[in-house]
């Protein structure tokens, strides 16, 4: 629910400027991290409403025309600064992660259909994918993960986990990459982001969550309820400027979490209520929105993001954030001679496609020993074959998504692929 913006920031000045977090037990701890960046360094307040001024700005401009907006793929890269063996999670687990994340942004989460009607209706595909970076900074290939093993415990709670001289790691570009340190952090904190422009120092910015809640598999599957990789979608929420569902502080029905469609919240939810599950500042209808990621209810609760945070992360995106979206860091593809000869002897038709894909090559350019993929984003293969001219592929049975096709006789390149149902 939207109210005033100069309550607002008065609110910030009041509740983050002056006075002390007195810690609600909160489970995420961006909000608490970002007031006492604000408490040290004023200046982030401002940063912070002239995004927030953008941001209004942005989201009226698309309601006034009708733009076809296209799906964004954005490179992650995750950081396992480990105390010990089982702190350093397998790549399984990490991608595990970026599966979910894929999932409830495009909202083909399982659970989706849990959602009550009443808010399937509000309930939106952010059109934001995520990669494994596959080019690290220095143009090399990667698998989009580093590992560090450290002797910094909780190095979350410190300024060291974005240092490696510091027992951490140093990120990636932060206008190129979204960087995830996966790491210790004391008891009961289940991680934390930086907002747009509310890292302190720049090198920071990102997202912090231990391994025991990143992913769905390894040391993740003993961690319910937090156990299905929600805290990071959660907290990629919050990297893409999405407050708390009840508000940026502590809560109350005085705070705005700048979306229009999110019904009002007095505090965070615990568990999973039954719906309708009403509360002091929305006490009928359909009750509160207990099922939106940017609330604190079990995993297996969470089943949506709204329209109108939608519009919220896509300014991000296409603002504060869009340095990201003229990364490479995602794509295979390099500028190479096989790329121009691959991308020129081959034809895909129709691209996107839901239930035939026709392929026809020029001969000078394969042969019939050429092993043929269509893979994922996650480099999982789902179709593998060989062909000469034209092949015909049925794809009815593929889960809508981003998909590219690989040739074996072009290893560095690949041609994306869109399914749609
Ligand atoms: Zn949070």
């Amino acid at each position: 629910m939207k109210k005033g913006k100069l309550l607002l920031t008065a609110l910030f000045a009041i509740v983050f400027l002056t006075a002390p977090y007195f810690g609600f037990g909160q489970k995420c701890q961006t909000s608490h991290k970002r007031a006492e960046r604000i408490a040290h360094h004023p200046e982030i307040q401002l940063e912070m409403d002239r995004i927030n001024h953008f941001t209004e700005q942005w989201i009226s401009e698309q309601k006034t025309s009708v733009q076809q907006r296209a799906v964004v793929t954005l490179p992650v890269v995750v950081h396992v600064v480990y105390l010990n063996d089982a702190e350093n999670i397998s790549d399984a687990q990490i991608m595990s992660q970026i599966d979910v994340l894929n999932e409830d942004f495009r909202k083909l989460n399982a659970n989706f259909s849990n959602t009550p009607a009443a808010f399937q209706s509000i309930a939106a595909d952010v059109e934001i994918e995520f990669c494994l970076a596959s080019i690290d900074p220095d143009g090399n290939p990667t698998n989009g993960i580093t590992r560090t093993l450290t002797t910094v415990a909780e190095l979350g709670e410190t300024e060291n986990f974005y240092k490696t001289a510091s027992g951490g790691h140093d990120p990636w570009d932060n206008t190129k990459y979204i960087n995830i340190w996966v790491c210790n952090q004391e008891e009961g904190s289940l991680g934390f982001a930086t907002p747009p422009g509310t890292a302190s120092p720049i090198e920071s910015d990102g997202i912090v969550i231990p391994s025991v809640y990143f992913g769905t598999i390894g040391t993740a599957a003993g961690s319910a309820p937090n156990h299905l990789g929600r805290t990071c979608t959660h907290e990629m929420g919050h990297y893409f400027n999405l407050e708390h569902i009840w508000g940026p502080t502590e809560g109350g029905c005085y705070e705005d979490d700048f979306v229009t469609d999110t019904p009002e919240q007095d505090v965070e939810s615990g568990g999973c209520p039954t719906f309708p599950f009403t509360d002091y500042c929305t006490s009928g209808g359909n009750g509160i929105n207990f099922q939106n990621y940017l609330d604190y209810s079990d995993d297996d609760c969470m089943t949506m993001f709204t329209e109108g945070q939608k519009l919220r992360m896509l300014a991000a995106v296409n603002g504060p954030r869009a340095s990201l979206l003229s990364s490479n860091a995602c794509s295979s593809m390099v500028a190479t001679t096989d790329l121009y000869r691959f991308e020129n002897a081959i034809s895909v038709f129709p691209n996107p496609a839901s239930q035939l894909l026709t392929i026809a090559i020029d001969n000078d350019y394969a042969t019939a020993d050429s092993k043929w993929k269509l893979i994922d984003v996650l480099g999982k293969s789902h179709l593998e074959f060989t062909m000469t001219e034209k092949k015909e592929l049925n794809i009815a049975h593929l889960p809508e998504g981003v998909y590219y096709l690989t040739c074996s006789d072009f290893p560095k390149t690949a041609k994306k692929i869109i399914i749609t149902k």
